[in-house]
């Protein structure tokens, strides 16, 4: 693995000229946009007449004239396809969180005798709290099992199997397919959630059979801060689903400000309040921006990138150990090593321009967001982090003291 190779392999690149399309500042090789994607040089500009035009000017007409009652059904509808759903199915609102509460809660109440949430130990965080929540409201009981034996904990007490297709921490993904089908040879319903594997890597949620799923808009979608999440019921779900978030922006005439809650049509029930109009602008011009490049492109060039700093790092420091699979074919778009230093060593790496990012305690995790990062910026990660590992650079004391956010 050298310069040279890697810069035949950026001229080669399919996918080059889409770097230009991002926001990127100077001097930094962004390995982190699997935590908060990159900014697209659209999305200034379209803010900015979102704010001055259709809010300054058009005021409250804009929920007509703008279209903006419509945005959370638009952007929804771009991220269908990137997910294997049809553009009815999925809708942009609330974040990860609110959704896997609204659909945990729907699949509770579709067998009422059935109380069991299954998940997997070291799921997201988020992912377990919500089933905690409610658990605590004695609506749900949490069974966690680990990976190999999920099947085996699959049974008639089980309501719904919620996983995260592709694990947060070190990359590796869950066969959709085969626990779809497992979960419902007992009957039981599965969730999906999606934000490390929506828009970087291929997912089809029809094919699989997938009963709900949601995911993140502001990892690989890259709709800035806190962006609007999006979820996806199965068409035959729909017209019976009742979510517990049953606010006015979900019923079937919010307008008519009537005592009595009826659930609109369709996935829009999965609507609670006021949609967030400037943070589904910002989504949907990072929606469009993937959806252009295409996840099929975007896939193979991230298991290509990641093989490339994969090979690179085992040339320089051939003991790290590396925690995510070396098939690409079996992991994320991201790779994962484990190093008792590994937060100091984020951070020497940090100041040298190199962003990636630490998951406590011990893991160094690099994103590769195929649609800004090339093979000469993931050459010069290697070389570096190999470098402060062996000149012991992140001893340095200000590399030690911890953020708030790591
Ligand atoms: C990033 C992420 C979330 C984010 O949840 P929010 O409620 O939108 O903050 C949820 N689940 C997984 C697996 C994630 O990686």
């Amino acid at each position: 693995m050298t310069l040279d190779l890697a810069r035949n392999l950026d001229a080669s690149d399919p996918l080059r000229a889409f770097r230009e399309r991002f926001s990127l500042p100077q001097g930094v090789v962004y390995l982190d946009g699997n935590s908060l994607g990159a900014l697209p040089k659209d999305t200034p500009a379209r803010l900015e007449q979102v704010v001055r035009g259709e809010w300054g000017e058009g005021l409250i007409r804009s929920w007509n004239d703008a279209d903006w009652i419509n945005l959370p059904q638009r952007v929804g509808a771009k991220i269908a396809p990137l997910i294997g759903a049809q553009a009815d199915e999925v809708i942009a609102c609330d974040s990860v969180s609110v959704n896997l509460f609204k659909l945990i809660g729907a699949a509770l109440s579709m067998q009422p005798q059935r109380k069991v949430i299954l998940s997997e130990p070291g799921n997201f965080p988020t992912d377990l709290y919500m089933i905690a929540g409610l658990e605590a409201q004695g609506l749900a009981t949490r069974r966690l099992a680990s990976r190999e034996r999920i099947e085996a904990a699959l049974d008639e007490s089980v309501a719904l199997l919620l996983l995260t297709h592709v694990h947060y921490k070190y990359g590796e993904p869950f066969d959709m397919v085969a626990l779809t089908k497992a979960a419902h040879d007992v009957g039981a319903l599965v969730l999906w959630d999606l934000s490390h594997s929506g828009g970087a890597l291929p997912v089809d949620l029809n094919a699989a059979n997938a009963d709900f799923a949601v995911g993140c808009g502001y990892k690989y979608l890259n709709g800035g801060p806190g962006a609007p999440a999006y979820a996806y019921v199965a068409r035959r779900h729909q017209e019976a689903l009742s979510q517990p978030l049953t606010g006015w922006m979900g019923h079937a005439a919010p307008f008519a400000f009537t005592d009595d809650y009826t659930p609109a049509p369709g996935i829009d029930r999965l609507l609670a309040g006021t949609p967030g109009i400037l943070g589904l602008a910002a989504l949907e011009v990072g929606v469009d921006l993937i959806a252009e490049i295409g996840v099929d492109r975007l896939a193979s060039k991230s298991r290509a990138l990641s093989e490339f700093f994969r090979q690179a790092v085992a040339d320089r420091l051939p003991d790290l150990e590396l925690v995510s699979s070396p098939d690409p074919m079996a992991r994320g778009s991201q790779l994962s090593f484990r190093h008792t230093q590994a937060y100091a060593i984020c951070q020497a790496l940090i100041a040298r321009g190199i962003i990636g990012d630490f998951r406590d305690p011990d893991i160094l995790r690099f994103g590769f967001a195929p649609a800004y990062v090339s093979f000469e910026d993931v050459f010069g990660a290697a070389r570096a982090l190999a470098d402060v590992i062996v000149t012991g650079e992140w001893r340095r004391p200000e590399f030690q003291e911890r953020a708030a956010v790591t």
